[in-house]
């Protein structure tokens, strides 16, 4: 038999949690070979688009021929608009409702990214046309269909179970499995299905974001958020809850709708105030088909999941501007997730100096962001030139991480361990990502290793 090789170049998302951008070509020796990406995220960091986005791209955005995209977060779809300007004409594909979500999220960015190169006298790396572009180029395919693609390939998509429509993607060559997990839910997630279990992978490309942590249990994490509302609630103070537009916003409107309509919480003012997660919830609603059992049974009981007494979506500005003028106690939920920019930032001007309010992340803070430096206790910040003192309190509640944690990692690899050539440990900084390593190599006896940006891996077979 001929020999066959397929080389995996880690362009993004190595050493780091976001950017992620992999590269499968096969099959080596012959002469037509497959080009195929597993997502064009944005890294992300200090900046919504960290300047190292403004390079051009490793490989020839033209030369490839399929992308396939995990979901709809920015750090695995920030890019593919700039990756459609530069020349990619091939075929996109995902769940439908991840096209749906990074059709606004990409919207969304463009915004933000005219804003951000206006302030750096450059060119945005994509406008809105592009996001256009891209979106011609992009078609949704069902979990569990198996799709064919050139030189002998196919892929099939499975349920991750991190937010609505995310996927682990199986590449299929023969009988070989090269599978991409995205990023892993955290499962069991309060509204969606948990993360397929895989047992028959080759090689596997994993995320490692929480590698060398676990989190609070669910129980603790309800607990934890009733607690920090009861007592913004007795300080007649602010909660501002610094949110993700998808997932953690919509679990966070439906574990208040729980406490609040079952009585366990008082009646209390909610703002979700992000136009972005206003838009966001719609699509949920829109795919309850692939919520779990449990919910979709309670949305046909009647229960309407995202919405209960005192909840306000405040999508124009002037709404926002008016949320100051309102009595406390109340809550906001804003945008961005770790605080570079939109309406989390004015709230976070007015209150974050009054020791009766509350800052609360249920998000990962990446590093360099303000987020992450509140987070890790700075207590003098600017924001657009203000300088305020942190009086408020910084609560964090891990629980609500749409990630799996270490022990989550390790027992998604176990169902694999005795077939698995090799585990690539991708997509956490690089402590999380060695520790979870090691780890798997110890406990499972599996190879794995962390891949360097750049590197490539050839696998025979
Ligand atoms: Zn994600």
């Amino acid at each position: 038999m001929n020999k066959k090789t397929i080389a995996l170049t880690f362009y993004g998302g190595a050493e780091t949690v976001t950017g992620a951008n992999f590269l499968l070509e096969g099959i080596l020796e012959e002469k037509k070979k497959l080009r195929l990406l597993v997502d064009c995220g944005m890294e992300q960091g200090d900046k919504f688009c960290k300047d190292c986005n403004f390079e051009k791209f490793q490989y020839s955005p033209s030369d490839i021929d399929v992308l396939i995209v995990t979901h709809a977060h920015m750090d695995h779809i920030g890019r593919i608009p700039q990756l459609v300007r530069l020349g990619f004409k091939g075929v996109i594909y995902s769940t439908d409702a991840t096209r749906a979500l990074s059709e606004i999220m990409l919207e969304d960015a463009s915004h933000i990214l005219a804003l951000e190169a206006k302030k750096a006298k450059k060119e945005p790396i994509y406008k809105a046309e592009d996001v256009k572009s891209a979106l011609e180029l992009w078609k949704g395919v069902p979990y569990y269909a198996s799709t064919e693609l050139p030189s002998g390939f196919s892929f099939e998509l499975k349920d991750a179970g991190h937010v609505l429509g995310s996927s682990i993607i199986e590449v299929k060559y023969g009988e070989k499995r090269i599978v991409f997990t995205g990023d892993l839910g955290n499962s069991p997630s309060p509204l969606l299905r948990d993360s397929e279990i895989i047992t028959d992978a080759d090689y596997l490309i994993m995320e490692s974001v929480y590698g060398d942590r676990n989190h609070e249990t669910k129980n603790d994490r309800v607990h934890m958020l009733k607690n920090v509302i009861e007592e913004t609630i007795k300080n007649k103070g602010v909660l501002l809850i610094p949110a993700f537009s998808i997932e953690r916003t919509q679990v966070l409107l439906y574990e208040l709708n729980e406490m609040i309509e079952s009585g366990s919480l008082p009646h209390i003012p909610v703002y979700l105030d992000s136009p972005l997660a206003i838009r966001v919830t719609q699509i949920y609603k829109r795919y309850t088909s692939l919520f779990k059992e449990s919910i979709q049974e309670q949305i046909r009981k009647g229960d309407n999941i995202f919405d209960f007494p005192k909840l306000t979506f405040t999508e124009h500005q002037k709404d926002s501007e008016g949320i100051a003028s309102n009595p406390s106690p109340k809550i906001i939920i804003a945008g961005s997730g770790m605080s570079h920019g939109g309406r989390i930032i004015n709230h976070e001007k007015i209150y974050l100096s009054s020791n009766m309010n509350t800052l609360l992340f249920i998000g990962y803070q990446a590093a360099g962001s303000l987020g992450r430096k509140i987070q890790d206790g700075l207590k003098k910040i600017h924001i657009e030139d203000k300088s305020i003192t942190i009086r408020a309190n910084i609560r964090t509640i891990s629980g609500y991480s749409a990630h799996k944690d270490m022990d989550g990692l390790v027992e998604f690899v176990e169902g694999m361990a005795e077939n698995v050539q090799k585990v690539f440990v991708t997509m956490g900084e690089p402590k999380a990502s060695l520790f979870l390593a090691q780890r798997l190599r110890e406990y499972l006896n599996v190879s794995a290793i962390v891949p360097k940006k750049g590197e490539v891996f050839k696998i025979d077979f």
